[in-house]
């Protein structure tokens, strides 16, 4: 069973949004009733928030792991293909939890354009990625190919 979580990193104070609102269309929003991998009547063409200074405090709370200083300065999603965001796989029957990194495509074919980088995060990791698809579905990558994930997605 997964769960959404923060991995425990440091936020970088240097790293800006600028023009990347890649968060504002893959994650919903429920004061805004905004279902995930829909776009945010609030969005700006360009990037950037119509309505930034009483933006819901879900969009104030978000930031996407390039932001906790995973990966170099050009990671930022809108660049990247894939934007990062952490979770963790419960083992409900062991009780263990293990955290890991779920890569979301900010468009079609955004796997395909940060691969070189996400096999790089999986031998620094040691940890295959979670990967969810411009379209929904959910794969594994480890680093050579893509499978179906070895545990139910449940809340990701
Ligand atoms: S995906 Fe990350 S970098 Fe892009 S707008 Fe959201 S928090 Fe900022
Ligand atoms: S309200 Fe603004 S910050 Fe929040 S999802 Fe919409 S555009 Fe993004």
């Amino acid at each position: 069973m997964t769960e959404r979580r923060k991995l425990p990193v440091v936020l970088v104070a240097s790293r800006d949004c600028g023009e990347c609102s890649a968060c504002c269309e893959l994650e919903g929003v429920d004061e805004l009733a905004k279902a995930p991998l829909t776009r945010c009547s609030r969005q700006r063409d360009g990037g950037g928030c119509d309505a930034y200074a009483i933006r819901p405090p879900a969009c104030i709370a978000f930031r996407c792991l390039w932001h906790h200083g995973l990966l170099e300065d050009d990671g930022r999603p809108d660049r990247l293909g894939v934007m990062l965001d952490g979770f963790s796989l419960d083992d409900q029957a062991a009780g263990t939890s293990k955290p890991g990194i779920l890569a979301k495509e900010v468009a079609p074919n955004g796997f395909e354009r940060a691969e070189s980088t996400l096999r790089w995060l999986v031998a620094r990791t040691g940890q295959p990625i979670l990967l969810r698809r411009y379209d929904g579905q959910h794969f594994e990558f480890n680093g050579f190919g893509l499978t179906p994930p070895s545990v139910p997605i449940v809340t990701v």
